[in-house]
């Protein structure tokens, strides 16, 4: 039992490392697996924008993930971070950048900073990155990663994205990386107008990669399939829909 519990302790404490600053980030074996990541589990899929490709062959994701996950950093699928959380599935973060269209000019909102792998991402594709991540302690981590790989033009701030980043908008494209009911007004709001938003939205058949573009008041919908990601906490499931006729429109 007491092992057990200082085996749990010790899987935190290198959750809560980031690798140190200057560390040598790559290794020989780490860039070749990242190299077939993206030949075998993006290329070889639906991935086909070059500037995703270029964007994810060159993020070392492995300093995105725990210690104890570094040798599985280049597999094909999502691996927990600690705090309950995972890193999404390389494939889904490069879908969810492709989906996005960026062409290196965007202020981009992210809600669900995570391991800030994805803001990684996002800083070699847009010009600037905003970042939200309601988990301090994983706010603080991936601020300290995301500094430690040279990503200078990614802001992360803890707190709810339900709320958006108000003093930062109007932003470009917005990429929510938590399964939402539906897209905060808020977050509506902050997009400009013809701007795009990505987000795993709920629906009463499980939740779908949805992308919504900006009209007005309104969101227009169109959908890429099935996904499964954490639930975004906080606001978004206490406050009801906002009765204005636009928020619940995706059902
Ligand atoms: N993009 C991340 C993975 C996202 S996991 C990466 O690249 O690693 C989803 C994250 O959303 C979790 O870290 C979770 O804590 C966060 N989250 C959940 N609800 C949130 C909210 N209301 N506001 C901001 N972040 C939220």
């Amino acid at each position: 039992m007491r092992r057990a519990l200082l085996a749990g302790l010790a899987v935190v404490a290198s959750c809560l490392d980031p690798p140190p600053p200057g560390a040598p980030l790559d290794t020989p074996t780490q860039a070749a697996a990242r190299h077939d990541m993206v030949e075998r589990q993006l290329r070889a899929r639906a991935v086909t924008d070059p500037r995703v490709l270029a964007a994810m062959g060159a993020v070392p994701r492995q300093a995105f993930v725990p210690a104890e996950q570094r040798d599985r950093a280049y597999d094909d699928g999502a691996l927990p971070i600690g705090r309950g959380q995972t890193i999404s599935q390389p494939y889904v973060v490069a879908i969810m950048t492709q989906l996005l269209a960026l062409d290196g000019s965007e202020r981009v909102l992210e809600i669900g900073t995570g391991s800030g792998y994805q803001a990684a991402v996002l800083a070699q594709l847009a010009r600037e990155v905003y970042s939200i991540e309601i988990d301090p302690v994983l706010a603080d981590r991936a601020r300290a990663t995301l500094v430690a790989v040279g990503a200078a033009n990614v802001q992360v701030r803890a707190g709810d994205g339900f709320f958006g980043w108000p003093e930062a908008a109007p932003f470009d494209a917005i990429l929510v990386t938590a399964a939402t009911p539906r897209l905060p007004d808020a977050l509506r709001a902050q997009l400009r107008e013809g701007g795009r938003v990505v987000a795993p939205l709920e629906r009463d058949d499980g939740e779908a990669l949805a992308v919504g573009v900006r009209e007005g008041d309104a969101m227009r919908w169109s959908w890429y399939g099935a996904v499964r990601f954490v639930p975004m906490t906080g606001e978004v499931r206490k406050t009801p829909p906002e009765k204005n006729g636009t928020t619940d429109e995706h059902r």
